[in-house]
C-alpha cells in the first residue's frame, strides 16, 4: 500500500539528499571553472530617460552558460557564491570585463555610465577597492561612467554602508539602490546612505495597468525620491503602458525593460545607442 511506497520513496529521498549533500560544492566548483575559463559573458540592458528617449546608461548582467548548453540563472549562482564567500571573484570579472569590452564605447559618450551589480562583501574587501583602481589606468574610462548598484539588502549593515558608499562616491562612481522597495529602508536610511539614484523595483512596475492596489504608492514614492535628491530608474518597464505612466508622471523617471529593450550583446547595445 501507501505505507511501503512511502517507506520507499523516503528512503530513496534521504539517500539522494546524502550524495548531494556529499558533493564538494558543486555549484561553486563549477562557477570557479567557468570564471577561469570563460564561460561567463556581459549583456547590456539599456536604460533611458523617459522624456526624450534616449538612452543614458545600460546595466550590465551577467550570463552563464555551462558546457551541456544549459544557462544557469544568474541571481541563483550570485547568491550561491555569495553564501561561499565567493562573490567577489564574480564582481572581479565583471569590472575588467566591462572595462574591456565597453572601452570603446565609454570613450566615445563621455556621459554614458555602464552599472555594475556588486555584492555586501565588496564594500569591505580591499581586492574590490584594488580592482576599481587597476580598471581605470589604461581604460581612459572616467570613473564617474562606472555605476555601482547594491541592494537594500547589502546596505543592511548601516555603518559599513554608509563609508563605502562615502569612499565610492568621492572616487567618483555614482551608487545605485537595486530593487527599491523590496526590502526595509525607511527614508532616514535612504538619506544617510548618500545614493545617487534608486531603482524601483518592477514589483511597482507591474502594478500599473493591473489595479494592484500598490500603484496607489507609486506616486509618493516618486516625490520621497526627488525630496531625497535622488534620481529614480523604473525596472521592468514591459508595456506601453507602463511606459507612459512613468513618462507623464509629475516626477522625472528613467526607465529599464523589455519595453525599450532587453538586454543585448555589447555590439548590439552599440547600435542601440547610435539609435538613441
Ligand atoms: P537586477 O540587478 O535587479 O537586474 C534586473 C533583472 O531584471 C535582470 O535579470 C533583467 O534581465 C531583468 N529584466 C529587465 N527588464 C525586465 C522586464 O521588463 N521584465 C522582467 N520580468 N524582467 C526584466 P537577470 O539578468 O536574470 O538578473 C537577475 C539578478 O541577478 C539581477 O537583478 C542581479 O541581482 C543579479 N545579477 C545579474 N548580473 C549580475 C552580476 O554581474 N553581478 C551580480 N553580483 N549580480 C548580478
Ligand atoms: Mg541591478
Ligand atoms: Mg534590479
Ligand atoms: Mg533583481
Amino acid at each position: 500500500g501507501f505505507g511501503a511506497l512511502g517507506f520507499l520513496l523516503g528512503g530513496f529521498l534521504s539517500v539522494i539528499g546524502y550524495l548531494l549533500r556529499r558533493r564538494p560544492k558543486p555549484m561553486n566548483a563549477r562557477l570557479r571553472h567557468a570564471l577561469q575559463s570563460n564561460q561567463l559573458t556581459m549583456v547590456f540592458q539599456p536604460i533611458v530617460d523617459l522624456h526624450t528617449g534616449r538612452m543614458i546608461s545600460a546595466e550590465a548582467l551577467i550570463r552563464w552558460t555551462d558546457r551541456e548548453g544549459r544557462t544557469i540563472p544568474p541571481d541563483v549562482f550570485v547568491s550561491a557564491a555569495e553564501k561561499n564567500g565567493t562573490a567577489g571573484e564574480i564582481t572581479a570579472y565583471v569590472l575588467r570585463y566591462v572595462s574591456r569590452i565597453a572601452g570603446p564605447l565609454l570613450r566615445d559618450n563621455p556621459e554614458l555610465v555602464i552599472t555594475v551589480n556588486i555584492v555586501a562583501a565588496d564594500l569591505s574587501d580591499p581586492k574590490f577597492y584594488e580592482i576599481l583602481e587597476q580598471i581605470f589606468v589604461a581604460s581612459g574610462i572616467a570613473r564617474h561612467q562606472i555605476g555601482l548598484e547594491l541592494t537594500e539588502r547589502s546596505v543592511a549593515e548601516q555603518d559599513v554602508a554608509i563609508a563605502a558608499i562615502a569612499r565610492l562616491r568621492a572616487l567618483g562612481h555614482p551608487i545605485y539602490l537595486d530593487d527599491f522597495g523590496t526590502g526595509y529602508s525607511s527614508l532616514a536610511q535612504l538619506h544617510d546612505l548618500n545614493l545617487d539614484v534608486i531603482k524601483l523595483d518592477r514589483a511597482f512596475t507591474n502594478s500599473v495597468g493591473t489595479g494592484s492596489v500598490s500603484v496607489s504608492i507609486v506616486p509618493q514614492v516618486l516625490e520621497m525620491a526627488t525630496a531625497l535628491g535622488l534620481r529614480v530608474v523604473v525596472e521592468g518597464i514591459e508595456t506601453d503602458t507602463q511606459y507612459s505612466y512613468f513618462a507623464s508622471a509629475p516626477n522625472h523617471c528613467y526607465g529599464q525593460g523589455w519595453f525599450i529593450s532587453k538586454p543585448l550583446s555589447y555590439d548590439a547595445l552599440v547600435a542601440f545607442k547610435a539609435e538613441h
